[in-house]
């Protein structure tokens, strides 16, 4: 099998590799048929990162299953199935408190793709180990196609927690999203018209994806203008800039929550007076997708939301180029081998 390689500021290479096999009962082999970036890959692959190269990037994929260990129940080869990009056990204090990000079992900080987060491969890989089939790996339902959720791995379910945080206080209050990423800030849009939001108010400087939320329903606005000031009870922040950061906390209204989708690589000023005085919640923090995905798969089979609005289908063997290309979602697609 051939594992692609993250090897420098807009380098790609695949490195072949020996053939995995399942070698703990708990485990499954998998067979990546549809990954796609994160908004953090886009910003590996051009260099803008913290993390140096070589390592084996991707970690959102839809994958069929190959083989699996003797006491895995949930899946079966030939199953299509999300594969989350964390590794975790599913049964641990952490797991079953509903952050599997945090896992026990793991001992640290552990998935795929990403060199802070263990040594397992990466998504991109044309076969993946997962070492708790059971307790990580979520069947796409029948009749929804696996390329257009192939980033429930992370960004699509990430997008929904953030959503959910805010409007589970605030039911149907109108959402400000103020994005300057690929995709997190368009799929955060779409999640809060499906869970029944007012409206959404949609920031970002790209045309491009303005014209994408334009579709989907929202309201678009190429810069936050003064009018936004302590107008929302529910925004999410999914930008890099820390002056948008500011800007969205800005625009929180008094009991407002705000939930940043973003990572910020070190310390990073907030307007915390501002904040104080509007008496406001904030929330961030590695997504713990696993107990969530089966909600996301339900929501795009049921056509509540449109992931596939932001894919660029690219042939698996042309993933060197394809995934540099500024694609919201460049999804490598290959064909099943147990379909
Ligand atoms: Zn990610
Ligand atoms: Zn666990």
């Amino acid at each position: 099998m051939r594992a692609l390689v993250f090897a420098g500021e807009r380098r790609l290479e695949w490195q072949e590799r020996a053939a995995l096999t399942v070698q703990g009962d708990l485990e499954a082999i998998v067979r990546p048929i549809a990954s796609t970036t994160c908004d953090l890959d886009r910003r590996i692959l051009t260099g803008r990162s913290p993390f140096a190269p070589p390592f084996d990037i991707g970690h959102e994929c839809a994958a069929e299953v190959l083989a699996i260990g003797d006491k895995v129940r949930k899946v079966k080869p030939g199953d299509v199935v999300v594969v989350p990009w964390h590794v975790a056990c599913g049964i641990c204090r952490a797991c079953v408190g509903g952050l599997p990000a945090h896992c026990e079992a793991m001992g640290r900080l552990s998935g795929y793709g990403v060199p802070i987060a263990g040594d397992w491969g990466g998504l991109f890989s044309e076969e993946v180990r997962v070492p708790f089939a059971d307790g990580m790996l979520v069947p796409v339902p029948d009749g929804l196609d696996p390329v257009a959720v192939a980033s429930a791995s992370d960004n699509l379910t990430d997008a929904y927690i953030g959503v959910r945080r805010g409007l589970a206080k605030h039911p149907g209050a109108r959402v400000l999203v103020v994005a300057g990423v690929e995709s997190l800030g368009l799929f955060a849009a779409d999640h809060a018209l499906a869970a029944g939001a007012e409206g959404v108010d949609y920031v970002d400087a790209d045309a491009r994806r303005r014209s994408v939320a334009e579709g989907l329903g929202a309201r678009v606005f190429a810069g936050l203008d003064p009018g936004f000031d302590r107008r929302y009870r529910v925004v999410i922040g999914a930008s890099r800039d820390p002056a948008d950061l500011k800007a969205a906390l800005m625009a929180l209204a008094p009991g407002g929550h705000c939930s940043n989708l973003t990572m910020f690589f070190g310390d990073t000023l907030m307007p915390l007076w501002e904040m104080y005085l509007r008496d406001v919640t904030f929330s961030i923090g590695l997504p713990s997708v696993a107990p969530h995905i089966p909600a996301v798969l339900n929501l795009a089979r049921c056509g509540h939301i449109h992931p596939e609005r932001l894919v660029q289908v690219i042939d698996w063997n042309d993933a060197c180029e394809g995934l540099l290309e500024p694609h919201l979602k460049p999804v490598m697609v290959r064909p099943r081998l147990l379909a």
